[in-house]
This record gives structure tokens, sequence and C-alpha cells, in this order.
């Protein structure tokens, strides 16, 4: 079922957007782990969900989850972030880090929320941003990604 989680619209422009080798603990090879997005024309966003051989995940509105929610962003603090995003994109800039974050930020209605996020483990640790309306957490952007290697 391609359905969106929100408005259980059927979801349209469905593409393949990341695949991992992966491997087992002890070196075999494993099934690839393939990320896909699709839209929701009604609610104007984009939907994820990963296939790992046979085992897949629902169409989530985002992979964070509620308690990786750091704080909420006022206006001014957004303002800040963008302005620091056009400055990274004049640089040398591997990650489109601008293109990213145009796809991101135009999924935000204007009664949406704007919240930072971080997730982690032991090895490194992302930080980033993500939408919430209502109940739902919406997409996600990744800021900066962080080796906890001491
Ligand atoms: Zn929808």
């Amino acid at each position: 079922m391609n359905n969106c989680k929100i408005c259980n619209s059927e979801l349209t422009k469905t593409e393949q957007i990341f695949r991992a080798r992966m491997k087992s603990v002890d070196g075999n090879p494993v099934a690839d782990r393939v990320k896909y997005k699709a839209w929701c024309a009604h609610c104007h966003i984009y939907l994820g969900k990963t296939i790992q051989g046979r085992e897949e995940s629902e169409w989530e509105t985002s992979h964070v989850q509620h308690n990786e929610l750091i704080h909420e962003l006022s206006a001014n603090e957004l303002i800040e972030l963008q302005l620091e995003i056009e400055q990274a994109a004049k640089q040398d800039d591997i990650f489109d880090t601008e293109e990213r974050w145009n796809e991101f930020i135009s999924m935000k209605k204007e009664t949406d929320k704007l919240y930072s996020y971080i997730q982690g483990d032991s090895s490194s640790q992302i930080k980033g941003y993500v939408i919430k309306r209502d109940a739902f957490l919406i997409s996600f952007f990744v800021h900066e990604i962080e080796d906890n290697v001491a």
C-alpha cells in the first residue's frame, strides 16, 4: 500500500534515493538496504520507506522520532539558519546543502513548526531539523554529522 500516513492519499513520484551495500557482523553479504521517497500531492510532503530483502518499512513522514527533538526554532533562528545555509552554498558544497534545504523547507506550511533534533550512537551524532505538523514529524534535514572519536 502506497498511501500517505496523514491523509491516506495515494503517493506518487516514487523514486529510489539511496542504496547501501550491507554486510552482516561476520562479514557475509546481506541484502542491500534501499531507501525510497514518494510524494503526497495532498499534504505537499515527501514520505520515505526502507526496503531490505523481504523487510519493508511503512511509508514514514520522517525517520526522526519525537524523543529526538531538541527545541522549536524561533523566527529569528530560522532566518539565521537560512543565512548560514546560503553561505555554505557559496562554498564548494559536496553535500548539496542548498538543494536539500530548499526541498525540505518548501514542505513547511505557515502553521508548521520547525524543530532541531539530534540522533546518535556511540560513534557519531547527527544534528538536523525536522518539520512538525500537528502530531506528525515531516521530512528531515541533516545539518551536521559529528564523529565521537576522542
Ligand atoms: Zn498526505
